[in-house]
């Protein structure tokens, strides 16, 4: 492994940890970036050894050291995904790819922290998916670029179709238009012949989750409850896309 690659995993963990933080303030309505962060019970500002990735969790527990009140999964959890989402790149990418799928990966990681929030997903996130697709398709893909424009189109207009069919049937909501977009964005990296396998794994994913979900909470589900749909498309598009970068002879034809 080279220093860079070693670099970037760490670099995972301190991305992972920056988007768990901006989620929460998103969530909040707060500043992005502005202020130190703080116990969320009872607003002592964190030190910076709190603050260290994984560790600083670790050692307290999982819980404030002032008003002992716990802390939750969410950091630890945010923090390893960002350092998942960099050695999936660094292992299946090859080298000239290692960072435009790194920066996706932690892109998609911020949509997913925000959506399991507060069921959005920002423009501006999915904008800036659709621009780095941009760049990976003119540094890598020049000649496909139909392909993945019709991927981001059937993409868009797929759970936009959906969006509009479960309105006129049920008369609520039942899916956001950030999903589309989100879907849209993805299928400008995947391809017209990705959006089937990210669907599927979106969908597989996002019931195993509610089901575990619905046991843990020990409530059964039914078509009221919400789910947030917009990680599993995340998580779907980075598994596609890192098996496509990875351009494994047998999975081909599939994807
Ligand atoms: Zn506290």
């Amino acid at each position: 492994m080279t220093t860079f690659e070693i670099f970037l995993i760490l670099a995972g963990l301190l991305i992972g940890s920056a988007i768990d933080a901006g989620a929460d303030r998103f969530a909040r309505q707060e500043s992005w970036i502005a202020g130190r962060s703080r116990c969320r019970t009872c607003e002592r500002t964190l030190s910076w050894h709190e603050l260290v990735p994984l560790a600083g969790w670790a050692i307290s527990r999982g819980r404030c050291r002032t008003c002992r009140a716990p802390i939750g999964w969410s950091p630890p959890a945010t923090e390893l995904a960002g350092a998942l989402i960099a050695i999936a790149a660094v292992f299946s990418a090859p080298p000239g790819l290692v960072v435009l799928t790194v920066l996706l990966g932690w892109l998609l990681l911020a949509l997913a922290a925000i959506d399991f929030r507060t069921f959005l997903l920002p423009d501006g996130l999915n904008a800036a998916v659709v621009l780095l697709g941009g760049a990976m398709l003119a540094w890598a893909r020049p000649a496909d670029w139909v392909m993945h424009l019709a991927g981001a189109v059937i993409g868009f207009g797929l759970l936009w179709l959906v969006e509009l069919g479960y309105r006129r049937l049920r008369g609520r909501d039942g899916l956001g238009r950030g999903d589309a977009k989100l879907l849209g964005a993805i299928g400008l990296w995947v391809g017209a012949f990705g959006i089937a396998p990210v669907l599927l794994i979106a969908s597989l994913s996002g019931i195993a989750a509610a089901l575990l979900h619905s046991v843990r909470e020990s409530k059964k589900l039914s078509g009221q409850s919400t789910i947030a749909f917009g990680p599993w498309i995340a998580l779907g598009g980075y598994i596609v896309w890192l098996l496509q970068a990875a351009r494994i002879p047998a999975l081909s034809a599939f994807l």
